[in-house]
């Protein structure tokens, strides 16, 4: 392979869905970035500037749209694509999400056999702006 790998930052929580999200990226052949908080977050999207942010909608004590609106301010990093992944489905919560700054939007539960087709199109989609 020629070209440098793609890194991507996964924020999430959940130990397992962490672990899954993580092997699928990485058996794909993404650098993966890992943060379980909102702080942690931060520090590594500003530290990275990752090619895309996988952002669990529910954090410890942080709605994740909060964090994207924050990283969408970001001076280098605000046109990162940043695709939300929840297990919300309630009506109105795709629309939310794509207003709130998100690029796109991923199911949970993970789909282990599209997953990384999914994570590929939004990376070959480019900057989200
Ligand atoms: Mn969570």
């Amino acid at each position: 392979m020629t070209s440098p790998r793609k890194t991507v930052l996964v924020v999430e929580d959940n130990e397992q869905n962490l672990e899954l999200v993580q092997f699928l990226l990485e058996e794909a052949g993404y650098l993966v970035i890992s943060a379980r908080d909102a702080s942690a977050a931060r520090i590594a999207f500003r530290r990275s500037l990752p090619d895309l942010v996988l952002m669990d909608m529910h954090l410890p004590g942080r709605d994740g749209l909060s964090l994207v609106r924050e990283f969408r301010l970001d001076p280098l990093g605000g046109d990162v694509p940043i695709v939300a992944v929840t297990a919300h489905a309630m009506r109105g919560d795709r629309e939310r999400f794509l207003a709130g700054g998100c690029t796109g939007y991923i199911a949970k539960p993970i789909d282990a056999g599209t997953f990384a087709a999914q994570v590929a199109r939004y990376l070959d989609a480019g900057p989200a702006r």
